[in-house]
């Protein structure tokens, strides 16, 4: 794949609306609203002086606004009289955290770097990374859940950055709405000229993982909350079951995901013996594999309509030999599972590299033999480094890059139009 990386900083999208609202929070000075739960809407409505009676109604209609139509502006709300409008503008904004940089890969995937509205006089703003992976039949979006992590593990890049704090659920649930303003995904909004999107007629992000920056078990309430709005039918409308939460392996908080968020679960095992898996997942000395396991099988809603996906990355001598793939499929012998093999991503300062292709067929073969289907992950992104684990690793050096593009008069549009053509 021909490295096509480019960043169109704050453009103006195909479909004219500003990219990603750029209008920022915190430069209003209002909060928004963007990304509220039905309570939080509600309190913010109390809190400007909304009788009690009539806050039930007003919740419905912001809600429609907000995550059916996708609205920049409380103008647009005709439902709601002006007075109100007025008020609400007074008081709040629609703003979504700021598009900071746009990369569209030639395969189609675009990663975006997003500031976060600063949370008080110290803080620039929090920034984290999303990914949207277009597929025929499905657009699939990568969340962050956290700024950085506390976990470390050892071939993560995230694991190597500090934990900064927990996203809000307001911040998760914006990740998706700026990915549906970037996509023209709103009803009268159109999609990117010559981008790439779903084209089975369904929605361009129609599934969600859990898979970007940080551990959503160690910020449950937020992801509870964020995927109550999320898969809400009169919203966003993404269905539980094509959202899929990512865990290295919390395992009291397990049983309890399943019962509150009810997605579709992965775990990140990448290893079949304990003393490898402390060294990669040093939450494992924690919650070692057969706890995880046990774990697994007691997940509210297995059947084998609704499998678990076991993560493994590939790490060249480290856990990619037919006897690791075997006892990968001995382990998981009599849990509803799916296996998903990850050709490991590297990064500057690894010291693990991504096992050779012929160790990954290998593996794959004995894992299929086993009867699990078409296991590898097809690495998606990789000039724009958008690759689990790399989220906004490489930031810096992609920024100078898009000065020097400006500088050099490059026109990005074009740039866009002709990479991704
Ligand atoms: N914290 C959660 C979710 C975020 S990580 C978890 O660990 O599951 C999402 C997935 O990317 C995990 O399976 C993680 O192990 C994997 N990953 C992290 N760094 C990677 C890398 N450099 N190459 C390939 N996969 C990686
Ligand atoms: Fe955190 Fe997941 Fe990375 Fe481990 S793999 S450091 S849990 S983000």
């Amino acid at each position: 794949m021909t490295a096509v990386a480019l960043d169109i900083a704050n453009d103006i999208s195909a479909a004219g609306r500003p990219a990603g609202g750029v209008v920022l929070a915190r430069e209003a000075g209002r909060p928004s609203l963007t990304g509220l739960t039905r309570a939080g809407l509600r309190d913010a409505l109390a809190a400007i002086g909304v009788p009690e009676r009539e806050l039930k109604m007003r919740v419905t209609q912001l809600w429609h606004w907000i995550y059916a139509r996708g609205v920049h502006d409380f103008d647009a709300m005709t439902n709601i009289a002006k007075a109100l409008r007025t008020q609400l503008a007074a008081h709040y904004t629609l703003a979504r955290p700021e598009v900071v940089t746009e990369q569209v890969s030639s395969d189609g995937t675009r990663k975006w770097l997003m500031r976060m509205p600063s949370t008080g006089p110290h803080d620039r703003g929090a920034e984290i990374e999303c990914v949207y992976i277009p597929e025929v039949d499905r657009g699939t979006l990568c969340v962050s859940s956290q700024v950085g992590c506390t976990l470390n593990c050892t071939f993560c890049h995230t694991g190597t950055q500090r934990l900064v704090r927990n996203l809000t659920a307001a911040e998760i649930v914006a990740q998706v709405i700026v990915a549906r303003d970037r996509l023209g995904d709103w009803p009268e909004a159109a999609p990117p000229q010559m981008g790439f999107v779903p084209t089975d007629g369904g929605r361009y992000v129609s599934n969600i993982v859990l898979m970007g920056m940080g551990e959503p078990l160690y910020n449950f309430d937020n992801v509870r909350d964020a995927m109550d709005v999320v898969s809400d039918g009169e919203g966003l409308s993404i269905g539980r079951r094509r959202i899929t939460l990512s865990t290295s392996g919390v395992v009291p908080m397990i049983a309890r995901a399943g019962e509150e968020i009810g997605a579709m679960l992965a775990i990140s095992l990448h290893a079949v013996r304990d003393d490898l898996r402390d060294t990669l997942v040093p939450l494992n000395r924690k919650y070692p594999i057969a706890q995880l396991l046990d774990a697994c099988r007691a997940y509210p809603g297995l059947s084998n309509a609704r499998r678990i996906t076991f993560e493994y990355v590939m790490l060249k001598d480290v856990n990619d030999t037919p006897a690791d793939a075997r006892e990968l499929v001995r382990l998981l012998k009599g849990i509803p599972a799916k296996i998903n093999l990850i050709p490991f991503n590297p990064w500057p300062g690894t010291a693990y590299e991504c096992s050779d292709w012929e160790s990954i067929e290998r593996f794959s073969d004995i894992v299929f033999r086993a009867g699990y289907a078409s296991p590898v992950r097809t690495p998606r992104g990789r000039d724009i480094l958008a690759a689990c684990g790399q989220l906004k690793s490489e930031t810096e050096k992609l920024r100078a890059r898009a000065r020097l593009m400006l500088e050099a008069g490059a026109d990005n549009r074009n740039l866009e139009e002709n990479h991704v053509a």
